[in-house]
């Protein structure tokens, strides 16, 4: 055992003396084929899980901290594609602190997961909720799964580890159907995405709410598209990634109420301070887009499936107190449900 750890380590200094670049990290990478090759396919996830365990002694520290599995790393692995086209671009692209060396989470689930655990009701209510995770990250999934409150439903276009095969461009279930969907990095790579948000308006319920999350560009002003970029190499040059087909920009918000849901726009820095997005390995600058769906009934007291925290406060107390109340919980609302 002692020494393959140690040759964990060895590996480990050898990834970094090289150009990291994919999503996975280079040493994964390497070892994915010649695991594949001499292991048999059900115990891969177990040797890979084995794997991450023992590699991440390597990196222990008190610098970073894993909000999944609860470990402190001097740094967490790096992850993304170092396209130039990307460089502007939150979410997108090369970070360097991106992934945990032990459960391998990624900056995108922890963000979803202490935006989750912070400012929503959702690990807390004994509500029954119907949950839709789609493109599901592994980590977020086990504790969103494990609620027996949750009725929990994770779905993809193509990956066979998910429940339901689902093409979010036509979702074959009915209107105002889930309580909660989470949808992160998806859109990017839809060509109709109008088309997919107006699903996923569909399904939702009102007083329920999604959290949609891309990769945003901070230097454009328009989403840029243009669909005859349609090979990978050419919408790699164009887009950055070979599976993406634009890059969105500040209209993103925009796109979401086109097809009719209320966005409040949310930057968890400023509730956590710079220090803990450092320490939890976070972008500074990516927002988290919470979409929900207005509704013009008056509200009747009843509350379905987790709410925002705020939003639960805001029913509550009714209108007396809504103005005392920050406009970014608000939002247009404040005028639909409650006059
Ligand atoms: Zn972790």
């Amino acid at each position: 055992m002692t020494s393959f750890y140690m040759l964990l380590c060895e590996t480990e200094k050898m990834s970094h003396s090289w150009n990291i670049s994919n999503t996975k990290g280079i040493t994964m990478k390497k070892l994915e084929p010649f695991i594949k090759r001499i292991i048999p396919k059900k115990y891969h996830q177990y040797f890979m899980g084995i794997y991450s365990y023992l590699r991440s002694f390597y990196y222990v520290g008190s610098r970073y901290e894993c909000p999944f599995c609860s470990g402190h790393f001097r740094k967490f692995l790096p992850a993304g594609l170092n396209n130039p086209v990307l460089k502007d671009v939150v979410g997108g692209g090369y970070r360097l602190n991106a992934q945990c060396p032990r459960c391998n989470s990624g900056d995108r689930e922890r963000l979803i997961y202490l935006y989750v655990k912070n400012k929503t009701d959702l690990l807390f209510t004994n509500n029954n909720i119907r949950l839709l995770h789609v493109a599901p990250e592994k980590n977020l999934q086990k504790v969103l799964s494990l609620k027996p409150n949750i009725d929990y439903i994770s779905a993809d276009l193509k990956s066979p580890l998910v429940m339901v095969k689902m093409d979010i461009t036509n979702i074959k279930y009915e209107d105002n159907y889930f309580d909660v969907i989470i949808c992160n990095h998806v859109l990017e790579h839809i060509p109709d995405d109008h088309r997919a948000m107006s699903e996923l308006y569909r399904v939702l319920k009102p007083n329920g709410w999604a959290i949609l999350q891309v990769p945003i560009s901070v230097s454009l002003k328009k989403t840029y598209e243009d669909p005859m970029v349609t090979t990978p190499e050419e919408r790699e040059k164009v887009f950055g990634q070979s599976d993406h087909v634009r890059i969105y920009a500040k209209d993103y918000k925009d796109r979401l109420e086109n097809v009719g849901f209320y966005v409040d726009v949310y930057n968890i820095a400023n509730d956590l301070g710079d220090d803990a997005i450092c320490r939890y390995g976070l972008l500074r600058d990516e927002n988290i887009y919470i979409c929900s769906k207005p509704t013009e009934r008056v509200f009747d007291g009843n509350l379905t499936g987790a709410t925002l925290h705020n939003t639960t406060v805001i029913c509550r107390e009714e209108s007396a107190q809504m103005t005392d109340l920050p406009d970014m919980l608000i939002g247009n609302r404040k005028n639909k449900i409650y006059k």
